[in-house]
């Protein structure tokens, strides 16, 4: 058995499928979506400046542009006389140039004309029979943005590999990208086993169990902008359970849940390795979902996930999610934890990366002061009902101990 520690089985994750994207894959297909389909997708192809940004020197205020020499001090009593000769609309230009004690109207977003190089808002100006008085000093480069300077025509602006989310989207619309090229979506097949485990439609006998775990999973496959593909639920009997994981492999990844722990009848790893799997890993020293299974069969990678309910979301979250981030054309995959104070001690047997329901409250002032987050009461890893009390996990290094009360502790929000 192959137990690795929490950072390194994710890293292992993605070093494993990076390199697949890159040799086998070399190129992911791409399709074409409009601008507003292309939200969530991930750009196949770089975008670049189609002209310069801003495209003329833009004014940021409405006022009047000036020559700023003509407009020295800030004293009320020397206040600037400057004959008014036309205005700057924002979407068109003053023709004309600015001479030595002239001065333009100008509106914010209009270019600012030749000759004139700062703008002095409108708030220190008094204007009377085409003349200004100007009770501000202006210095050169005042309220103008110089054309050119957020970035030139040509520029790269967006990656391959970034995945478009607003503010992407904004850019895209600024260089007039009608359509964009996108990564296809990866197809992720989802297969809970467990002869316990019945289709939530039908009546469970009193031992039974719904099964949660396929519509946990394609809720976070939808999330994690892949396709989900349920296809139905595996016995704990070989030969049916090696037919249904044939037939996911077939996609791009393929999520089981349950039958990877040391049971009799827990046969993924068995039937896997029957299938000549590569089986790179098959445990994390994490709680919850420390028999997780991850490895490549038949040109697919798989992750065995721990079937109780909340090992199988956690576990998704910590290593699928990063793998189907690389799988749909990715190129950075940051794991970021929040940071909050711990509300009350903690103590427990050091060993394992926790991942504990938690419960992060809002400080009522949230620039000045810090979230204060608190465990939630739960009864192991089957306990959906407290995962849904709780709004975030609090992450117990691998060696604590104990953490105190007031401790900064990281937290990963779901
Ligand atoms: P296993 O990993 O197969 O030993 O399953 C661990 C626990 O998770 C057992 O209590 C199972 O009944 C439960 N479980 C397994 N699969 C599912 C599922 N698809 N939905 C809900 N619970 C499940
Ligand atoms: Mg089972």
């Amino acid at each position: 058995m192959a137990v690795l520690r929490f950072q390194q089985a994710r890293e292992t994750v993605i070093a494993q499928v990076s390199a697949h994207v890159q040799a086998v894959l070399r190129a992911l297909p791409a399709e074409t979506l409009s601008l507003s389909e292309s939200l969530g997708r991930v750009l196949a192809e770089p975008v670049h400046a189609d002209r310069d940004f801003p495209p003329f020197p833009r004014s940021t205020r409405d006022g009047f542009a000036v020559r700023s020499g003509d407009v020295p001090a800030d004293v009320p009593a020397l206040a600037a006389r400057l004959r008014r000769i036309g205005e700057a609309r924002a979407g068109e230009a003053f023709g004309g140039t600015v001479g030595p004690m002239e001065c333009v109207e100008i509106m914010t977003g209009a270019s600012v004309p030749s000759g004139a190089d700062a703008v002095v808002m409108v708030e220190y100006t008094a204007e009377r029979d085409g003349w200004v008085e100007i009770s501000r000093a202006a210095a050169p480069g005042l309220n103008v943005v110089p054309q050119g300077s957020e970035s030139r025509r040509g520029d790269l602006l967006l990656s391959a590999g970034r995945r478009i989310g607003y503010a992407e989207t904004a850019m895209l619309a600024a260089v007039g990208k009608k359509t964009v090229s996108v990564y296809r979506m990866p197809r992720v097949a989802i297969l809970p086993t467990g002869d316990e485990v019945v289709e939530i439609g039908t009546t469970p006998g009193p031992y039974q169990i719904r099964n949660s775990n396929s519509y946990s999973l394609q809720a976070q496959v939808a999330g994690a902008n892949a396709i989900p593909l349920p296809i139905g639920i595996a016995p704990d009997r070989e030969d049916r359970l090696r037919e249904m994981i044939v037939e996911g492999l077939r996609s791009d990844l393929l999520l089981l849940s349950g039958g990877v722990s040391m049971g009799k009848f827990d046969l993924v790893e068995k039937v896997l390795e029957s299938l000549d799997a590569e089986i790179v890993f098959d445990g994390v020293a994490i709680q919850p979902g420390k028999p997780l299974v991850f490895g490549r069969a038949k040109g697919a990678f798989f992750f065995g996930l721990p079937g109780n309910p909340l090992s199988t979301m956690v576990t998704f979250e910590l290593f699928a999610r990063p793998a189907l981030a690389i799988l749909s054309g990715e190129q950075e995959v940051p794991l970021v934890f929040l940071r909050a104070r711990l509300a009350r001690d903690l103590r427990r047997r050091p060993g394992l990366t926790a991942f504990l329901p938690a419960r992060l409250e809002a400080s009522s002032d949230p620039v000045g002061s810090p979230p204060v987050v608190s465990l939630i009461d739960w009864k192991g890893s089957g306990d959906v009902a407290a995962l849904n009390r709780a709004n975030c996990y609090l992450v117990v290094p691998e060696e604590a101990e104990e953490l105190r009360a007031g401790e900064w502790v990281a937290v990963l929000p779901r």
